[in-house]
C-alpha cells in the first residue's frame, strides 16, 4: 500500500514516521515557516509544500505578505495554497476573511492546489466560491472534513473540490464518507502523530467496500500535487 498524507505541518512528517506513506503535504501555519518549509522540501523530494497563512495565526500577518507570498509561489509551480481558511471559533472574521481571500485569489490566478481549513464557516466559504467562474476554480482540499449532509450537497456541486479525512473523522458519528465519490477522497493526519494513516485507509474501504480505494487515494493525492 502507498499512501500520501494530504495534509501535516510543518513538525511532523509522516514519510518519514510511517512505512506505507511514501510523501506528505506539509502547510505552512505563518510566513516564518515559508522559509524553513523551502529548505526541508529542498532536502526531501517527498515533501510537497503549500504556503500560507492559517486562520489561527492572521495576527502575524504584516503588509505585501501577499506579494511575497506570490512571488513564492511563482517560484516553483509545484507550491500549493495553505493552509488557508476561515475559523468560527477564532477572532476577526472579518480580517480572517480579508487574509482568506487574498490568498484564495493568488491560488486561483496561479491555478493552484489550496489546503483549506474550514471551521464553523461553510456558510461564508460557499458565498465566496460563488463569486468565482466554477470552471476557473482550482483543487480545493477540505480538510478534516465533517460538515453535514446538506453543506455536502453543496460542495459537491464543484467538481474540484476534495476532501481530506483523519482518524477522528472516519470514526466519528458524522463520518460522511459513504456520500463522497471515491475520486474525491484524501487522507491525512493534520500533523498529529497518533494517527495511522494505513488505518484511516483500512477503515475508509470497510465503509466504502472497495478494495481498490487505496489505489484511488493515492492516485487522488496525485492530482492534488498536479494542481488537477
Ligand atoms: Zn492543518
Amino acid at each position: 500500500m502507498k499512501i500520501i498524507d494530504a495534509h501535516s505541518h510543518i513538525d511532523y512528517l509522516t514519510h518519514k514516521h510511517q512505512s506505507d506513506v511514501v510523501g506528505s503535504v506539509c502547510c505552512t501555519n505563518d510566513e516564518n515557516q515559508w522559509t524553513q518549509l523551502i529548505d526541508l522540501i529542498h532536502n526531501d523530494k517527498n515533501i510537497y509544500g503549500a504556503f500560507g497563512v492559517h486562520p489561527w495565526f492572521i495576527d502575524s500577518v504584516s503588509d505585501g505578505f501577499d506579494s511575497r507570498l506570490e512571488e513564492l509561489l511563482n517560484s516553483d509551480s509545484d507550491y500549493m495554497v495553505g493552509e488557508i481558511g476561515l475559523d468560527k471559533y477564532k477572532p476577526n472574521m472579518d480580517k480572517q476573511i480579508d487574509v482568506f481571500i487574498k490568498q484564495f485569489n493568488l491560488a486561483v490566478k496561479l491555478k493552484r492546489t489550496v489546503c483549506l481549513h474550514c471551521v464553523g464557516a461553510w456558510d461564508k466559504i460557499l458565498h465566496i466560491l460563488k463569486q468565482y467562474d466554477k470552471s476557473k476554480l482550482p483543487i480545493i482540499v477540505a480538510h478534516a472534513f465533517n460538515a453535514n449532509q446538506k453543506i455536502l450537497e453543496q460542495l459537491l456541486i464543484y467538481n474540484n473540490i476534495m476532501f481530506s479525512f483523519s482518524k477522528i473523522n472516519v470514526y466519528g458519528r458524522n463520518c460522511r464518507i459513504a456520500n463522497i465519490p471515491n475520486d474525491k477522497i484524501l487522507v491525512e493526519t493534520d500533523g498529529n502523530m497518533d494517527v495511522c494513516l494505513m488505518d484511516v485507509v483500512q477503515k475508509i474501504m470497510t465503509i466504502k467496500n472497495e478494495s481498490d480505494i487505496a489505489e484511488i487515494i493515492f492516485n487522488n493525492t496525485q492530482r492534488i500535487l498536479k494542481h488537477g
